[in-house]
């Protein structure tokens, strides 16, 4: 299944998550949508499809919402059409890099913001 390839070039539309620029330890990923990036871009972007979450407000958001204990990266440009964002139920969150699987929850204290912004919020299953 290929369908990637083509149209990487147009990196600078609107509506996709930032493309982590490093591959180092400080890659993070967030606890509610997985969506992977570095730390010093959710502290200064904030998650792109979690920005009730505040990240780029306050640090500490950073640090409770998301991980660097996560498993496997993929690359999702097209969640809508793509079997492994069905699979991760997150067809519907803009296109980047996700995880495959977390092993933390969300705190519930953030549990609780989604509730209030009327988001869904998926906790990893438990062994
Ligand atoms: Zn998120």
């Amino acid at each position: 299944m290929r369908g990637g390839g083509g149209g990487m070039d147009d990196d600078e539309r609107v509506g996709h998550a930032q493309i982590p620029n490093s591959f180092g330890h400080e890659l993070r990923a967030c606890l509610r949508c997985r969506l992977v990036k570095t730390y010093d871009q959710f502290r200064e972007n904030g998650c792109e499809n979690c920005p009730f979450l505040d990240m780029d407000k306050d640090r500490d958001n950073v640090v409770s919402c998301t991980t660097a204990n996560f498993t496997g990266i993929i690359s999702l440009m097209d969640p809508t059409r793509s079997w492994a964002a069905r699979w991760l139920r997150i067809g519907r969150f803009i296109p980047g890099c996700y995880t495959l699987a977390v092993s933390e929850e969300l705190p519930e204290e953030y549990q609780g913001m989604c509730q209030d912004n009327n988001v869904q919020y998926f906790p990893p299953k438990r062994p």
